[in-house]
């Protein structure tokens, strides 16, 4: 349970004066609450992206147009607009003894306006400035006060990212409220560290960094965000610690076997496997055997060969006569793992069976029965693997597809299904250890570092919208040879109706020109449809597939060799890299043809020239954190470190190391946090909902 001292900051933002319902949903949308309301703490850890600074206090003739001034001014006369033409602005004349401003309001109230400037009466306003008709004018000034309230107007005042709808102002008041809100909190921070990195308590940080007295004060390198980014650190790094603690103090237990069933599966294999892919499973091989807990990412490119690796990991534990599970995100994906998993699980004596959202009523009630007695061997599922009613006769190994797309509560959650849980995650996204680290805590590594032998270049090309027709007979080419394409539509950020609008006129139009082979999948289908068409292609009914980015992770039909991506100028590098990776994955030379709208900006076309020069995973990965920072690497909105709102990389990454030593430290000395400091960390774990870890303490 959260400590009740900290209930004020978790309470709905709706209980700061001046935010209702309505502003709420806005409020969602900018502290990225999605479904969920927004809350006090949502709005605290929102900082300001730069400052207004009203400290310039230049007489008139001083001011210089375009800059943010504030003046002090006589009010010499109004002039609202002539009875006839009330669209005019309103303007009033002031002055001081060294020039003339006018202040212009548009659709203004005239005894609004006349009571917030007497005439004769000084005033001080402030805003920005302009020259029109060669006058000096400010249009709408963001502040104006009398003498008496001068000490009341903010110098420098924080200026914060906005969402469509909510202004400045409303989200200024607000936070200035919630900062009223920030309970006396005990430090959690070790006082001699604090004293020489030179920062302020939390509470105080917070209060620099919303009510700033310097424009430098919000820097993201300035003391007061980096003493948050650091508790941020911490805390991440603290909650993984005791993850870590608890999983090792749980006895693991060794499934070793012959390899009996491993042979099998190999057997069966149209291939052989990569050295890569065979030392990848001798480390799990090995890493099963031993009586502790295995936590192991397994990193590969696109079309490295992962679900193989993972199934000979599966057999593994398998012979031991124990379960495994493997999770990916989306449907498609495990209906594709199952498709690739199945033949070659039969032929090895695998039980394997699947669990997503789609499966229900008795087919799915004697899965769950199946599982909890044992004659299930390999559960392949979405989602739906971590709900409660899912038991397992004796699982040992979860195997999670592209980890990143799931929280390490989620992993914890499956963890929790078996006795000594071995953890296998998967993911394409080649990410920087400093990431690992944050991000997954110590990890063993494995790297499938080659593509499968026999596999060709793919041939990239970048192609202005303009050449439309000349793609089009390119591809009506390819099909009449037999290739399967993929057609994958604009990404329209924010909004899948319109991406959805634009695959289906793409789709209308290919129609036109090649008939029935044209099929479209899209994020908005029912599961079974997009099934049924990733099938018809798959099998070669379809040979032009029209999609969504649905297609975007691990879909595999190797037969398919060319890839078209439209407004390919609209992706992230890596969300290319994985599109790209949907073809060149046979022996067939592949295509990929990427249709920009010109003119480039600078940063689309370095992402479009680095697809053209390379294939290699890891240095687009590399060229992507240079052009974009982490946290679209690893697929998160914000351009902070992934699961951080605070910390960014770029300014904190080196606080990452100090927070690890810190957190080990500190569970050596104290680790089940019941010292005052280990008290007022429990607070910090809450304060950045690490608290999974909490619960896990308390398990003992
Ligand atoms: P990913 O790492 O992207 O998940 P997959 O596991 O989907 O890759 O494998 C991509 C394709 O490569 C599949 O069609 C798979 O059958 C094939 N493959 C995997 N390993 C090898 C190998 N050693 N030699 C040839 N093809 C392989
Ligand atoms: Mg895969």
């Amino acid at each position: 349970m959260r400590p009740s001292l900290l209930d004020p900051l978790f309470a709905a933002l709706t209980t700061l004066p001046g935010v209702g319902p309505k502003l709420e949903k806005l409020y969602r949308r900018l502290l990225g609450r999605e479904d969920q309301p927004a809350r006090v703490v949502d709005l605290l850890f929102h900082l300001p992206a730069g400052t207004i600074d009203r400290r310039s206090r230049p007489k008139l003739r001083d001011v210089v147009p375009g800059s943010v001034a504030t003046v002090a001014v006589t009010v010499d006369s109004h002039r609202p607009p002539p009875a006839n033409r009330p669209r005019l602005p309103y303007r009033i004349d002031t002055s001081d003894d060294t020039g003339t401003l006018t202040l212009t309001y548009f659709h203004a109230k005239r005894d609004y306006l006349e009571k917030l400037f007497p005439v004769g009466e000084l005033r001080y306003v402030s805003g920005t400035t302009a020259l029109y008709d060669g006058m000096l004018q400010m249009v709408h000034p963001d502040r104006v006060v009398s003498e008496a309230e001068l000490d009341k107007l903010p110098m420098v005042e924080p200026v914060y990212p906005l969402t469509e709808g909510l202004t400045l102002n409303p989200v200024r008041k607000a936070a200035e409220a919630a900062l009223t809100k920030i309970p006396d909190l005990p430090e959690w921070q070790d006082p001699a560290w604090l004293q020489r990195e030179g920062f302020p308590s939390f509470a105080g940080a917070l209060k620099t960094l919303h009510h700033p007295a310097e424009t430098t004060d919000i820097l993201p390198e300035g003391a007061a965000w980096s003493r948050l980014a650091f508790d941020e650190l911490l805390a991440g790094q603290l909650a993984l610690a005791l993850v870590r603690a608890h999983q090792r103090k749980l006895p693991g237990r060794g499934s070793s076997c012959e390899g009996l069933i491993r042979a099998k599966v190999t057997a069966a294999l149209p291939y052989s496997l990569t050295p890569s892919q065979g030392r990848a499973v001798d480390d799990i091989v090995t890493d099963l055997a031993k009586p502790h807990r295995m936590i192991r990412l397994l990193q590969g490119d696109v079309g490295s060969g992962k679900t193989v690796v993972a199934l000979l990991a599966a057999a593994t534990v398998v012979e031991a006569g124990r379960q495994a599970a493997l999770m990916a995100p989306t449907e498609i994906l495990v209906r594709q793992h199952l498709a690739t998993i199945a033949p070659l699980a039969e032929k090895a004596g695998i039980r394997v069976a699947i669990l997503t959202g789609r499966e229900r009523g008795k087919e799915r009630a004697e899965t769950l029965d199946r599982l909890a007695r044992g004659e299930i061997d390999l559960l392949v599922g979405t989602h739906a693997l971590f709900q409660d009613e899912v038991a397992f006769r004796d699982l040992a190994l979860a195997i999670v597809d592209e980890q990143h797309r799931f929280g390490v509560h989620q992993r914890l959650a499956l963890a929790r299904k078996g006795e000594a849980v071995d953890m296998l995650v998967l993911t394409a996204t080649p990410i920087p250890r400093t990431l690992v680290l944050t991000y997954f805590g110590d990890m063993e590594i494995s790297e499938l570092r080659e593509k499968p032998a026999g596999r060709q270049p793919i041939d990239t090309r970048t192609i202005a919208l303009g050449r439309l027709d000349e793609v089009i007979e390119g591809v009506g080419r390819a099909l009449g040879e037999g290739q399967r394409v993929y057609w994958v539509c604009p990404l329209v950020e924010e909004s899948e109706t319109s991406d959805l609008a634009a695959a289906e006129e793409r789709f209308a139009d290919l129609r036109q020109h090649f008939g029935t082979k044209v099929d479209l999948v899209h994020g908005r289908m029912k599961g079974a449809e997009k099934d049924a068409a990733m099938q018809r292609f798959s099998a070669g009914e379809t040979r032009l597939l029209v999609a969504t980015t649905v297609i975007e992770v691990g879909v595999d039909v190797p037969a398919a060799t060319v890839m078209v991506i439209e407004h390919a100028e609209r992706f992230g590098l890596s969300q290319l890299h994985q599109l790209r990776g949907r073809v060149g994955r046979g022996t067939e030379r592949s295509t990929c043809l990427l249709l920009y709208r010109a003119p480039l900006g600078e940063t689309a076309k370095a992402r479009l020239a680095i697809m053209r020069d390379t294939e290699d995973g890891f240095r687009i990965a590399e060229e992507d954190l240079r052009l974009r920072g982490e946290g679209d690497l690893l697929g998160t909105r914000q351009s902070g470190m992934p699961g951080c709102r605070v910390a960014q990389h770029e300014f904190h990454g080196k606080l990452l190391a100090p927070a690890r030593d810190d957190a080990a430290l500190t569970l050596a000395r104290d680790p089940d946090l019941a010292t005052p400091r280990g008290e007022a960390l429990r607070d910090l774990l809450y304060l950045f909902e690490r608290d999974e870890a909490i619960r896990l303490l308390r398990a003992g």
